[in-house]
């Protein structure tokens, strides 16, 4: 039966002009839709049987907006990764992941009512999909009405299948992804959970590309310090503005018996880049110290949540007695933007050329907390760093919590020679 025949028999069925209907199927075969379900999404499009009103019409995933309501498509599975949630005080397994076609990509989650197959690199045809908005994006929702069939029918899609990741390349909200890596640091906590009290494990995970904090909420034995694991289904989340591994119960962790080498090294970024990225939970930067600010120097902070007191008054807290403590806030200008620095005590201390007694006894002589912040002020204004830590990017603006804080050796006169003698050549 010719593409013509199938519109004509339609347009009698529904009543409806013949033109139009054709030109709805071609659109429907062009994105691979089995002329058979096209029908099927045509009649209900134009109000053949009980649905009445219109059916989610098949689409493209490029073609899909957060305007649809319900979608049917055909995609191939990239990822999938289970994850236990709670809602209306029960448990419930759902699983996440990505899907792809010829135009695009879409995350989806699959709720539990969802009895279809998300086996990566399956091609499956999606029929009466959910849409939901997610941060701007439409995302597929995959529940009890939701109907998924195999289809036997390879597309050529550009993305690849499984969740097989470097850790450089992990965004929050990548799901059912697989890393090896290398356990560099790892901690025992425990926290008060759902069901009280439960140990976790939190730490850094390292490969060739860079570095990521981890939780494990169900602690698998071959995450210790110094093992080489491969870590199967994980999710990433944001945590202080940075990717995070998250490792469940329905991570399949095996130590691998071939270490993993970890990069020395942070990725050097431009302070712009830096940000734009929206935060790095290791990156190095360099630039000059432009200023000092406010809350740099001896300070005071709250005995219970360790927050910086002004005047005696903790936030959270009201009227305490601080604790007296070193840090400065330095402001980093590289050319391309701005970042705030915050070296803790140790850093503090190095910079200001003194211990917390020595800057208590600075002050008392001066009758005045400022010379410490004033003091590290003329150490390090004017001068260009390197610095290596964890960057955040929020609403309060761009803080780099600093690791290592040096003055970059190469000497500003010798920098331009070498510039000069370049231009020479
Ligand atoms: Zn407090």
């Amino acid at each position: 039966m010719s593409l013509e025949a199938h519109a004509e028999e339609l347009a009698s069925d529904l009543g409806v002009d013949k033109e139009e209907v054709k030109s709805d199927l071609e659109n429907l075969v062009n994105y691979s839709v089995p002329v058979d379900e096209a029908k099927q999404s045509l009649r209900r499009k134009y109000g053949d049987g009980e649905t009445g009103g219109s059916g989610p019409s098949s689409k493209s995933i490029g073609e899909v907006t957060t305007d649809d309501s319900n979608v049917t498509v055909t995609a191939v599975v990239l990822t999938s990764g289970r994850r236990s949630i709670q809602y209306n005080g029960e448990q419930h397994v759902i699983r996440e992941g990505e899907l792809a076609d010829e135009t695009g990509r879409i995350s989806y989650t699959a709720w539990d009512g969802f009895d279809g197959d998300l086996e990566p690199g399956q091609t499956v045809q999606f029929g009466n999909a959910g849409v939901r908005e997610w941060d701007g994006h439409p995302e597929l929702n995959l529940g009890d009405s939701t109907d998924a069939s195999v289809v036997d029918e390879p597309l050529d899609i550009d993305a690849e299948i499984g969740g097989e990741s470097t850790l450089a390349s992990l965004e929050p909200g990548d799901r059912g992804v697989t890393v090896e890596v290398q356990v560099i640091e790892c901690e025992r906590k425990i926290i008060d959970g759902r069901d009280g009290e439960t140990t976790i494990l939190s730490g850094v995970l390292g490969d060739e590309s860079g570095r990521l904090p981890f939780t494990d909420w169900e602690p698998h034995d071959a995450i210790e310090e110094g093992a080489s694991v491969r870590i199967e289904e994980t999710f990433v989340r944001e945590f202080r503005g940075a990717p995070s591994v998250n490792v469940s119960e329905f991570s399949a962790v095996t130590a691998l018996s071939t270490p993993v080498e970890v990069t020395e090294d942070a990725p050097r970024l431009t302070v712009r880049e830096a940000v734009e990225s929206g935060g790095l939970f290791d990156v190095e930067l360099s630039g000059n110290v432009i200023e000092i600010r406010d809350g740099s120097g001896l300070i005071e902070r709250c005995p219970e949540c360790g927050r910086v007191v002004q005047n005696g008054q903790c936030r959270s807290h009201g009227a305490v007695e601080g604790e007296d403590d070193l840090r400065t806030k330095a402001i980093l200008d590289d050319g391309t933007g701005t970042v705030t620095v915050i070296l803790g005590d140790e850093l503090t201390a190095r910079v200001y050329g003194g211990d917390l007694d020595d800057a208590r006894e600075h002050a008392r002589d001066a009758m005045d907390k400022e010379v410490v912040a004033e003091r590290i002020a003329e150490q390090v204004v004017g001068h260009e760093y390197v610095v290596r830590g964890s960057l955040s990017v929020d609403e309060y603006g761009a803080n780099l919590n600093a690791e290592t804080f040096a003055e970059a050796d190469d000497d500003p006169v010798e920098r331009a020679g070498a510039l000069l003698a370049e231009v020479d050549t």
